[in-house]
């Protein structure tokens, strides 16, 4: 089921994730319909409070796809291959950053804007995979970027709270005043920024160069 993605300013995008006990069978199907969303959305990652619910949840696909859909594994890391994707995250914990990078980011709550963020560029974390298994992750690439940002969304953070005062309150006074971009604007900026970040993303990877 293709659930509804909140948009800032929603306020329920400020309400932090709560920890889950384990992996309930409820749970489970919000997860699937989170990623059934996602992928509806054409996202890369979407984290519980975008779809309304305070859990500490989100699921990440950050694997390139060509024309017909067709993942492209080469357009991944080394590190980022060895992680099974897509992926069910509850509770996640980074236990290790290394580095730094940036990376124009977007989001599904903030739809037509794209942002250069800076994030670690290497992490480590620990969480709990859908069937409640405790798991490790290590990873660089868009998938690092990615969990960062779902993960600030469990903390009622967005992407456009990292940009300097005046950048973030620009974006904010023009949504609020006019609206979101339609959704032909939208698909413009998207595959735009697709293909700025095609460009970037070898900045992102610890091996690189290294190939
Ligand atoms: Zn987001």
């Amino acid at each position: 089921m293709v659930l509804e993605v909140l948009k800032f300013p929603d306020p329920r995008l400020r309400k932090k994730g709560v920890a889950v006990e384990s992996v309930t069978p409820e749970l489970k199907t919000l997860a699937e319909n989170m990623l059934e969303t996602m992928y509806a959305e054409n996202g890369i990652g979407l984290a519980a409070p975008q779809v309304g619910q305070s859990v500490r949840l989100l699921v990440i696909d950050t694997r390139p796809r060509d024309e017909d859909g067709n993942i492209v594994l080469e357009g991944l890391t080394e590190l980022e291959r060895q992680v099974p994707q897509p992926l069910v995250v509850f509770n996640p914990e980074i236990t290790v950053t290394r580095e730094k990078t940036t990376y124009e980011e977007g989001c599904l709550s903030v739809p037509g804007f794209f942002e250069t963020v800076d994030r670690a560029l290497y992490i480590e974390a620990k969480y709990l995979d859908i069937n409640g298994q405790e798991q490790v992750l290590k990873t660089d690439g868009l998938l690092a970027i990615c969990l960062q940002h779902e993960m600030d969304h469990l903390e009622g953070k967005l992407f456009i709270d990292r940009l300097s005062f005046i950048k973030s309150n620009r974006i904010k006074n023009r949504i609020q005043k006019h609206g979101y971009p339609t959704a032909d604007e939208v698909a413009e900026e998207r595959s735009e920024a697709r293909e700025r970040r095609k460009a970037a993303r070898e900045k992102t990877a610890v091996t690189a160069g290294s190939k």
